[in-house]
């Protein structure tokens, strides 16, 4: 019956009261909730009030329904249904209490969500359990999950990659390090002293696993573009058979040569902006520049044109006007043109250092 006259319902012009609108989603939650779903999605929010229809009750019936639909519900009432609220009401079903969270998180992608974020301790138990692929990520984006905690399940849970993550956000990357050279996983400490850019830290990876043939055969492999080979082959100890050896050493040479391209490469880039730069300053060499008959020295203020028979004028490009015993007398002896130097426009000069301090200052400001 009720289902025949859904669509015909109107929301706006005229809009019913509150209660009737409450009346027929509380009905579809009980009979039908993807019909309710979908009304959630159709009508407006604010013509119906959220707590009047939602029990308690009802968030595990939708969440056992439709659990991506009935999250988005939740999470775009999360104000007026508490995460809290959700969470003990699906307390038996671990698997939907990820899912919601989960879904909480991430669902503003480009900032950190704070609601819920008592259970993020809790949110890492679940992924660590139902759903790893997500974990590393969120173990990234969010600042509010306890350190120890987390380690304890992710090493029970033999997470490494998560485990690493974490010692490195304890700040212990020494036993970051050092746990991934006992686990001999190769490609992972090599990113993972790739991210610390820290050169001291490839020194001890190479000593700690030089002993290690698979180890250094990694090494080999990987380490080319990051720091210099020859740091490596020289601590190599006598007589240990590196598999593959051969064919890592043409691959470190192929790799220099690619380099070496490269930066060849960049030079004739470079070559060709140094040509244009020079055709555009030669350009600007020579243009002419006006000067109007009313122009007077930036220094004496004296008119330009009417005294110029007795005195020498400088023009710079900048447009400034000085006669030239005003400039001596401003940027002194040494910047004399007489001696083969040249002037610099003091307006200019003074105005960039202005410039120059008050940029100094904003930045000892900022700190
Ligand atoms: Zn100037």
């Amino acid at each position: 019956m009720l289902q025949a006259i859904v669509p015909k319902i109107p929301i706006s012009n005229p809009r019913l009261t509150k209660m009737i609108y409450e009346m027929v989603l509380r009905y579809f939650l009980d009979i039908d909730p993807a019909i309710f779903l979908k009304l959630i999605d159709l009508w407006p929010q604010d013509i119906y009030f959220v707590p009047a229809i939602i029990n308690e009750n009802v968030i595990w019936s939708l969440m056992g329904y439709d659990p991506q639909k009935a999250t988005d519900f939740l999470i775009n009432n999360v104000s007026r249904i508490r995460v809290s609220t959700v969470m003990d009401k699906l307390e038996s079903y671990p698997k939907l209490q990820l899912v919601y969270l989960h879904n909480l998180f991430f669902h503003k992608r480009d900032q950190v969500n704070q609601e819920g974020k008592e259970y993020h301790n809790k949110q890492i138990e679940l992924y660590a359990t139902y759903d790893r692929d997500h974990l590393y990520e969120f173990l990234e984006k969010s600042i509010y999950w306890d350190l120890d905690r987390a380690l304890e399940v992710c090493s029970s849970k033999e997470l490494w990659r998560e485990v690493v993550f974490i010692y490195g956000r304890m700040g212990s990357i020494p036993e970051a390090l050092k746990f991934m050279i006992e686990k001999g996983d190769v490609k992972q400490a090599i990113e993972f002293v790739q991210k610390q850019n820290d050169q001291l830290l490839w020194d001890e990876l190479i000593s700690k696993s030089i002993r290690n043939p698979v180890f250094v055969s990694g090494l080999l492999e990987n380490v080319g573009t990051h720091i210099n080979p020859l740091k490596l082959i020289e601590k190599i100890p006598k007589g240990m058979e590196i598999i593959g050896l051969r064919y890592r050493l043409v691959k470190i040479i192929n790799d220099y040569l690619l380099q070496t391209s490269l930066s060849q490469g960049c030079c004739e880039v470079l070559k060709a902006d140094v040509i244009t730069l020079s055709h555009r300053l030669y350009k600007g060499n020579r243009r002419a520049i006006r000067v109007e008959q009313d122009a007077r020295c930036t220094s004496s203020n004296v008119s330009i044109i009417s005294a110029s028979k007795k005195k020498n004028v400088v023009v710079f490009f900048c447009n400034h006007i000085f006669f030239e015993d005003e400039l001596i007398k401003l940027s002194g002896a040494q910047n004399n043109m007489m001696g083969g130097k040249q002037y610099v426009c003091p307006t200019c000069k003074q105005n960039a250092e202005n410039n120059n301090l008050s940029e100094k200052k904003t930045k000892v400001g900022q700190k």
